[in-house]
């Protein structure tokens, strides 16, 4: 069977010419990469703009009554100059029209198109492009990408209507971040994803198309074992299960849009990762959980996330009393409240909880768990960091928490709490803010 990529690039892959012609370089490189995703065109540099923030900005303007044609300018200049710079070294780009393109969105945006029409711009306008460059087929992802009346993504639909669409193309440039909505009599209209959608796109292409390979294009060349702002130089991660992928950016650590992952995941397709400007480094592979490469022993990455409270509950015999728990989380519910984690002893239980869920509602459910089930003791530690120290290689490996354990305690971080998921991939520690980038750094040097 032959072997078809799919290939979703970035913004900051798609800001201007330069950026372009590396592209078309990556793409004609390979002859497997037959569907292409682009996103909208990204910063340039630090003090630039993306275009989708400008279209956005657009529509505020419109909806305030304010002119938005100085912003609308930025925009049409932006591809103005990609097309002209692209056309010098490029005859099928001489062909394209791009003001007619730009004209008729700036009137659909004047005529009161709703926002989400109008941030898909971005990202259609770099597609007409892309296929314009490449010599590939233009599909828009609006004949495809459904949307349910509610807003969720219907999967069924557009799986069966990609594979559909796209059987009929050998090769093709299908915008990413965007599809339609049918609502009331199914009038459809554009619908888009959350920011940095084009990923989702990327990945319900790959599955639609049975790809051998989702090839996920940035800035960066994969996921690095630790955040770089905490750890110097840290090593890249070759391959990672979508399960160990799935805890290190529970926990803070993103490059990938969190529900792209699962198109391709359940169809067992592995995305690499690859830069742009570096596309001879390998980047990192995601690979099914069976496929692990991890040896036994050592670690996939280390990641975590500040500012929690955890609430600590102890009472006498706890473990017999029924319900105690259930009463515990509907306390919870009651008041909004999404929980972290719920690590436990034989009479104590702890809840942990984003300091963001429990803003002013921390003396209601201290309250309401006196009132209801009457412990022995309540605790309360703010300014919390979790630190999740993850990775296949440590289930069944022996020494790995001991390990993690004895790095903080040489470094003197203080240990306050300690959970390990039954899927034993992953050992999180609760310490203090404060203690946090000391905690990942003494866990980084151990394993390193
Ligand atoms: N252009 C959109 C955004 O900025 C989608 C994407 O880049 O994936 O969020």
């Amino acid at each position: 069977m032959e072997n078809i990529i799919v290939a979703k690039f970035g913004g900051s892959s798609l800001a201007d010419a330069h950026q372009f012609e590396k592209v078309k370089n990556i793409v004609e490189n390979n002859p497997e990469r037959k569907y292409i995703v682009p996103s909208a065109p990204g910063k340039r540099h630090g003090k630039d703009y993306k275009i989708t923030d400008l279209l956005y900005l657009c529509n505020t303007h419109i909806q305030q009554g304010i002119p938005f044609d100085d912003v609308f300018n930025i925009i049409s200049e932006r591809y103005k100059e990609i097309v002209q710079e692209l056309s010098r070294r490029c005859d099928r780009m001489q062909d394209l029209d791009i003001e007619h393109y730009l004209t008729t969105i700036k009137n659909a945006i004047s005529e009161g198109a709703s926002s989400d029409y109008t941030a898909s711009r971005g990202e259609y306008l770099n597609g007409v492009i892309l296929s314009t460059l490449l010599g590939y087929e233009f599909i828009d992802p609006a004949d495809m990408i459904l949307f349910d009346e509610h807003g969720c993504l219907d999967s069924e639909a557009t799986q069966k209507s990609a594979q559909e669409r796209l059987s009929k193309v050998e090769k093709a440039v299908i915008p990413g971040f965007y599809g339609s909505q049918c609502e009331g009599q199914c009038e459809k209209h554009i619908k888009t994803f959350s920011r940095g959608g084009s990923d989702i796109t990327g990945a319900i292409v790959a599955r639609a198309v049975n790809a051998s390979l989702y090839e996920n294009w940035t800035d960066v060349s994969g996921f690095l074992m630790a955040d770089p702002r905490i750890v110097t130089s840290p090593r890249p991660i070759k391959t990672i299960t979508y399960r160990e992928l799935r805890e290190l950016s529970y926990m803070g650590a993103t490059v990938l849009h969190d529900e792209s992952v699962f198109p391709v995941r359940e169809a067992g397709i592995p995305i690499n990762i690859k830069n742009t400007n570096l596309p001879q480094d390998p980047g990192t592979l995601i690979v099914s959980d069976d496929k692990s490469t991890n040896t036994f022993g050592t670690i996939t990455g280390i990641a975590g996330k500040k500012d929690f409270t955890v609430i600590t509950i102890e009472k006498n015999l706890m473990n017999n009393e029924l319900g105690f728990c259930r009463k515990l989380l509907s306390i919870l519910e009651t008041n909004g409240v999404v929980f972290e984690s719920m690590p436990a002893g034989i009479d104590s239980v702890s809840l942990v909880i984003a300091d963001s869920q429990i803003k002013n509602k921390l003396e209601d459910i201290i309250h309401e768990i006196k009132r209801q089930c009457n412990p022995d003791s309540i605790e309360v530690l703010p300014n919390m960091a979790l630190v999740a120290t993850v990775g296949q290689g440590m289930s069944q490996s022996k020494g790995i928490a001991a390990k993690v354990f004895d790095a903080l305690g040489q470094n003197n971080v203080n240990i306050r709490m300690i959970n390990q998921g039954s899927s034993e991939i992953n050992i999180i520690v609760g310490v203090e803010n404060n203690d946090f980038e000391k905690a990942i750094r003494s866990i980084y040097e151990v394993f390193m």
